[in-house]
């Protein structure tokens, strides 16, 4: 059996030959049937340029759908996609082309002087561009060279792409999967949150990471469905795009820009059956605004590169804000004791560890941090604390790194941050450890205060005395106009331990 995620993609594809696949407000259109041709087509340039299967193909390229027809056309040879965040530099990309040895680097065409010169130093053989247009070298040479029309066998193990997590901490590691991590979660996904045939999903969301490429595109593609693809998220293209959309993926921040909107209403959202939410925690407070605000539930779910998805809240059962759900079938998660893995009573706070064909097969050329992560029995440390509830839903408190040690006691940033929204005239806030010559880490709140609200350090204060204990309470508070975050809406918290990292200092 060939285990070629392209191999259930394709049978879609050619029963699908006639109907959309991706479609843009510009008619950038591709049914079903081109896109099969434009994979053949890309797939022969891959093998002109000496791509063997098992080789990496990094990508750093603006989004379009020849992208996504660059990544199919990957999987169709064999070769190991790797995309890369469009923000990263050019130094930073010498790191991953050093550690990745890519047999060839697809650059944006701007790019090709500086990517050339980053590709011989890394010993990269080849270089191409794509452009956001559909053009460039590697679509001129997809034009003339012998159609791949095989699907290269491949086995469930075999690798499918390499992601580079965000490396908040320390250098990106990345994160090999292979054809079965992919093809069991999408399969999965396709069927839990109901995609057909019908569905027209509104992609908002970049395609160099996770959500946007193998949750987004992998889902539609087992469905037969089709996507509007916009560049980049837009409240007015979005709030157009409801008519004829049925799905939306989102993060966070979509949603709390489209709740500033005076159209977003339930007309506008009739045509609309399913909301999603990941990467980053969506609050309660904008999960019940929205359902206010539209009628609409928003399904919140979570996962992450190293996993793809791992839970989800149910698409009929209760969807319970700021929660995010439950672990989706084939998916097992335990709670346990950092350090010891000895998992924890249900209710407590512990660390998430997941197990199931979800989960990666380990870091690329990192053993050490495969073998720290990777637990022997299976179960990957997620890095992640939360609990179980007694109805079997997860929540999530935080990434362990940001979780705050002060005077001994463990203060979990969300319980604090959940205290000061509910404040009036607090838009949102984030809560740091900061080093503390007494404390070790003192609590520390940044905070964006809503526009025209007269907010000062000592009213905060004084509103948090007798809704948490001593040792939770910020030593400091910061206000800003909004919290650092990266594409994927997740606020960077290092940025802010960064910034405020002396002011104990003298304390
Ligand atoms: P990434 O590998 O960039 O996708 O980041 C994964 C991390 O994002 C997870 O380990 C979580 O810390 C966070 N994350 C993803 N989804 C959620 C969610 N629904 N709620 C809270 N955190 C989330």
């Amino acid at each position: 059996m060939n285990h070629n995620l392209f191999e259930s993609f394709a049978k879609r594809m050619t029963e699908r030959r006639q109907h959309d696949f991706i479609v843009t407000p510009e008619g950038r259109n591709y049914s079903y049937g081109e896109a099969l041709e434009v994979t053949e087509q890309l797939a022969g340039a891959l093998v002109e340029l000496g791509v063997e299967p098992g080789d990496r193909v990094a990508v750093q390229v603006d989004k379009s759908p020849e992208a996504i027809l660059l990544y199919l056309a990957c999987l169709r040879m064999g070769g190991v996609y790797l995309p890369l965040n469009t923000g990263y530099t050019f130094a930073e990309i010498g790191y991953f082309l050093g550690n990745a040895e890519p047999h060839l680097f697809v650059c944006q065409p701007a790019a090709l002087e500086a990517a050339r010169k980053v590709a011989q130093e890394t010993g990269c053989p080849h270089v191409e561009t794509l452009a956001d247009d559909g053009t460039g070298s590697l679509m001129t040479r997809a034009a003339t060279a012998e159609r791949y029309t095989a699907i290269e066998p491949r086995g469930a193990d075999d690798l499918a792409a390499i992601l580079y997590t965000s490396g908040t901490t320390g250098r990106s590691k990345g994160a090999m999967l292979t054809h079965h991590n992919l093809a069991s979660n999408c399969r999965t996904l396709a069927e839990v949150w109901r995609f057909t045939e019908q569905d027209r999903l509104i992609h908002a969301l970049p395609i160099f990471h996770t959500h946007g490429l193998f949750v987004a595109c992998n889902v539609i593609l087992m469905a037969g469905a089709s996507m509007l693809f916009l560049s980049r998220f837009d409240v007015d293209t979005v709030i157009e795009a409801f008519s004829e959309g049925t799905t939306l993926m989102g993060v966070p921040t979509f949603y709390t820009r489209l709740l500033q909107d005076d159209r977003l209403s339930p007309e506008r959202t009739a045509n609309m059956r399913l909301f999603t939410s990941g990467s980053a925690p969506l609050t309660a407070e904008t999960h019940e605004a929205f359902h206010r605000r539209t009628g609409h539930a928003i399904l919140e779910r979570y996962g992450m590169t190293e996993t793809n998805m791992n839970t989800s809240n149910p698409y009929d059962g209760a969807r319970i804000a700021g929660t995010v759900g439950l672990p989706l079938p084939g998916v097992e998660i335990r709670i346990t004791e950092p350090g010891t893995h000895t998992p924890v009573a249900d209710g407590e706070i512990g660390m998430l560890e997941v197990r199931g064909p979800n989960v990666f097969k380990g870091y690329w050329r990192m053993p050490e941090k495969t073998r720290e992560e990777l637990l022997k029995d299976g179960f990957f440390v997620t890095g992640d604390l939360g609990l179980k509830d007694a109805k079997g839903y997860i929540h999530i408190v935080g990434r362990d790194k940001d979780l705050v040690i002060s005077g001994g006691f463990n203060v979990y940033p969300k319980e604090v941050e959940q205290v000061i929204d509910e404040m009036d005239g607090v838009v949102e806030s984030a809560v740091i450890g900061v080093s503390h010559p007494d404390f070790g880490e003192g609590v520390t709140a940044v905070v964006v205060p809503a526009a025209g609200a007269e907010l000062d350090e000592a009213g905060v204060l004084a509103a948090l005395k007798d809704r948490l204990a001593k040792y939770k309470q910020p030593k400091r508070v910061f206000f800003v106009d909004s919290l650092p975050r990266n594409t994927m809406g997740k606020v960077q918290k290092n940025q802010l331990r960064e910034t405020y990292r002396d002011i104990y200092k003298n304390a």
